[in-house]
């Protein structure tokens, strides 16, 4: 990576960005190849025998392949080696996220202890307490849970009722309330419980075992999909937890809530991509078996059309969440260097990719559901039936868009942050916004020229301009009223993660030739135009959908028109480019990029 390039949070919208400044899967070193095949080994000997008796509930089964990920030094990836982990760097801990993320059910248990359960406590913990507990966690001795939610509270997190008073001896806090959809929840040692002490406003976080006295479970929740996931609720009945398991200052729980949720958007954005692949690979294997008027449907222009379709979502995925990987591991670094120790450097990273996480949540979610959804279709009867392996795939899928902050609150929060970090003064979007706007019937179109990557980054600079345009002239318009205006700030927000993604698609194509020469690269760079093509065409709705929601008159035509100078729709042969996408994935039975 460059020395000089900075990059802070949200500002891919404002600055120049080269190959040489983005990780990609294509930079992955010798030892991070190493963990990637391990983590497959993994999958393959131990999980994948084992997923229906996982859904099932076997008794112990779940414990044990959570030990077994232990015994491979999984459940300790990015912890201390002081307590027993592999301090492995921000972009490994992903890459394990990834390709763990094929395992189903066990990757949500996974992804709940390594994630949400471990890291309010590596993050914010004290060194008694993480003296105490991560050497346990790293092992699987103790899982770990993070219990955030309850009835009245989901994603309105903070309105928790439950409470938590300090005993007249001053030694232990009493914890009474409830907390539902708890992942891990029926086979936890340890919970990250959100409580607010005593009349505050603001949550506090504790550490609970689980075996404490006045703890109570509900079945397991009969749920659509990750049925192998244990799911409770989980009742606090005058539970006494020491003073010293206060996590973090009293009143800080709802920044720690918010700050772990961040990584786990990222953690979530790189195991959708696993399940991705799994998904994605069984429509290919099948479309090339099953035959229908006596040829392979993977011969039909319709059935191309999907498997390429899939592919081009599942490198998006893959482009966007190992760059921001890589953001993120880089700002650490510098945290480190400035004198930062290595879990605050990390979380203080990831809090200013805050967009970004978002950005991969919500994106690889919705790519995810696409996949699997099209792999059903592909499957055709077969994918309707509960013993094909896609079934599973397309009801495991549905939760990603509901947990870590559901869609709708992601979506949101990409621009409430982008509103904050302006404001802060990190960046100037609302003086180029109004420049723009100033010179609306004279505006600056980036042109380009024949060039794939030249011609492309011309697009993007514009479309980045598309959307720096509605959101000044939204904000102009309606200023703090924004926030009440919903379906605007969703539609700017789609603008934005797809500029995202394209980007990252884009700068992850362009190094690919720079590393593998031209021939190589050709199907990235036509996966990449069809996506800038999909992407120009939805930011181009996006726009129009919010102009129309608040523009008067005498602004809506010009902006109308600015929007429709700006957002070019690329002229780029789709069908043969997904066509020839198709063919390699036809060819090599399998995702192959
Ligand atoms: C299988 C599973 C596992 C889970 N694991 C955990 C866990 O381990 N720990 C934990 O603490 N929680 C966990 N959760 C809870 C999960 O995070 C919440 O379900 C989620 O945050 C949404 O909260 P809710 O279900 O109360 O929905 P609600 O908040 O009631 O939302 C309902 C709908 O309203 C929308 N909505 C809500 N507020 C707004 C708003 N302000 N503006 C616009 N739209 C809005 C939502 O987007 C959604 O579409 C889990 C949930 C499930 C289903």
């Amino acid at each position: 990576m460059s020395e000089n390039l900075k990059l802070i949070g949200g500002e891919f919208l404002v600055k120049e960005i080269a190959p040489k400044d983005v990780f990609s899967l294509e930079d992955l070193s010798e030892e991070q190849m190493m963990i990637k095949d391990m983590c497959r080994d993994f999958i393959n000997a131990e999980i994948n025998p084992a997923l229906n008796d996982l859904d099932n509930h076997k008794e112990g089964l779940l414990r044990q392949k959570l030990d077994k990920a232990g015994e491979y030094g999984l459940l300790g990836a990015g912890l201390p080696e002081e307590y027993g982990g592999m301090d492995l760097d921000f972009i490994s801990t992903m890459l394990v996220a990834d390709n763990l993320g094929a395992g189903h059910s066990f990757s949500v248990a996974f992804s709940a202890h390594t994630g949400i359960g471990t890291l309010p406590l590596l993050y914010y913990g004290n060194k008694e307490q993480k003296d105490k507990y991560l050497p346990l966690l790293a092992t699987g001795e103790y899982t770990a849970a993070y219990c955030l939610t309850e009835p009245d509270a989901g994603s309105d997190a903070n309105a928790g009722r439950t409470k938590a008073v300090l005993s007249e001896d001053g030694k232990h806090y009493i914890i009474n309330g409830q907390k539902m959809w708890i992942t891990n929840g029926g086979i936890a040692d340890l919970l990250t419980v959100f409580a607010k002490i005593d009349n505050d406003r603001i949550l506090s976080a504790f550490l609970i075992e689980a075996n404490s006295e006045g703890i109570t479970l509900n079945p397991e929740e009969n749920k659509m999909g990750i049925k192998g996931s244990s799911t409770r609720q989980i009742f606090f009945n005058d539970v006494k937890v020491p003073v010293e398991n206060l996590l973090g200052k009293r009143g800080e729980g709802f920044r720690i809530a918010l700050n772990i949720l961040h990584v786990g958007r990222v953690k979530l954005g790189a195991s959708v991509i696993g399940g991705a692949r799994v998904a994605l690979n069984n429509s290919v294997n099948y479309s090339n078996e099953r035959k229908q008027f006596g040829k392979h449907i993977s011969s039909f222009g319709a059935i191309q059309h999907k498997l390429a379709q899939q592919a081009i979502n599942l490198y998006g995925i893959e482009s966007a969440v190992y760059r921001a990987s890589g953001d993120i591991n880089k700002l650490a670094e510098e945290n480190i260097t400035k004198g930062m120790e290595k879990a605050s450097a990390e979380i203080d990273a990831i809090s200013k990719y805050a967009i970004e996480a978002a950005i991969l949540k919500v994106f690889g979610s919705e790519a995810l559901d696409f996949i699997v959804d099209e792999a059903v279709q592909i499957y055709g009867g077969m994918g309707f039936s509960a013993e094909s392996p896609v079934d599973r795939s397309y009801r495991d899928s549905r939760i990603n868009r509901i947990f870590e902050g559901t869609n709708e609150i992601n979506r949101m929060v990409i621009i409430d942050t982008l509103l904050k970090f302006i404001k802060r003064g990190d960046y100037d979007i609302f003086g180029i916004g109004n420049n723009i706007i100033n010179n609306i019937n004279n505006i600056t179109i980036e042109k380009g020229n024949d060039d794939f990557f030249n011609k492309n980054i011309a697009q993007i600079k514009n479309l980045k301009n598309a959307s720096i345009l509605t959101l000044t002239s939204v904000h102009n318009e309606l200023n703090r009223k924004l926030g009440f205006e919903q379906e605007i700030m969703m539609s700017i927000s789609d603008m934005i993660i797809n500029i995202y993604v394209a980007e990252s698609m884009l700068l992850r194509a362009k190094k690919i030739e720079e590393l593998k020469g031209k021939e190589f690269a050709e199907p990235y760079k036509k996966m990449t135009d069809v996506f800038i093509y999909e992407a120009s065409k939805t930011i181009r709705n996006k726009a129009f959908d919010a102009i129309n929601s608040f523009a008067n008159d005498n602004k809506f035509n010009d902006l109308l028109n600015a929007i429709t100078k700006l957002v070019k729709i690329p002229q780029t042969n789709i069908k043969e480019y997904r066509r020839d996408i198709a063919k390699r994935l036809i060819e090599e039975n399998k995702y192959c990029f």
